[in-house]
C-alpha cells in the first residue's frame, strides 16, 4: 500500500508517505473549525521524515486551544490546507485526510475537543472520546 499519496486541489503540492500514520482522528477545536470551515478537522499524524512534500507550502502561524503554536500549511495558489505543526509535537506532520489521493484509507480512532463541538457537527460514531489534544 506504500507509499500513500496525496495533494492539494490544484496539484502544486504533492506528497508521499513511506509509512503508515501513527494516529488517525477528528478534531472538534474552535481552530480546527475556522481552517476547515466546517465543524472539524479529520487529521493523521506522520513523522516529518517519512513525508515527502513536492511544492512550496505557505505557513500561517496561529495559537492552538491548548496554547500550543501551531502552523497550517497551505497551498499558495488554490488556498487547500494541507498538513499542520504545532510547537507541542515537534517533529511530527499532521496532515488533513481529504488531501490523500484515496481518503478512504484514513481511519479515524478519537474524538479531541469534542466539548467544542458544534450543535450541528456529527463525527463517526463509536470513537474514543478525548477532551482535548
Ligand atoms: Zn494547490
Ligand atoms: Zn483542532
Amino acid at each position: 500500500m506504500n507509499p500513500i499519496k496525496g495533494n492539494c486541489h490544484c496539484g502544486a503540492i504533492n506528497y508521499e508517505l513511506t509509512s503508515d500514520p501513527q494516529l488517525s482522528f477528528i478534531c472538534q477545536c474552535r481552530q480546527c473549525q475556522r481552517i476547515t470551515g466546517t465543524g472539524h478537522s479529520a487529521e493523521f499524524v506522520m513523522p516529518s521524515q517519512k513525508a515527502n512534500i513536492s511544492g512550496e507550502l505557505k505557513f500561517y502561524e496561529m495559537v492552538s486551544d491548548n496554547g500550543n503554536t501551531v502552523s497550517s500549511g497551505f497551498c499558495p495558489t488554490c488556498g487547500n490546507p494541507i498538513l499542520k505543526k504545532s510547537s507541542g509535537y515537534p517533529g511530527l506532520l499532521f496532515f488533513h485526510a481529504a488531501t490523500l489521493e484515496n481518503p478512504s484509507l484514513f481511519k479515524p480512532q478519537k474524538v479531541f475537543w469534542y466539548a467544542s463541538r458544534q450543535p450541528w457537527d456529527y463525527v463517526v460514531p463509536g470513537l474514543e472520546v478525548k477532551d482535548k489534544t
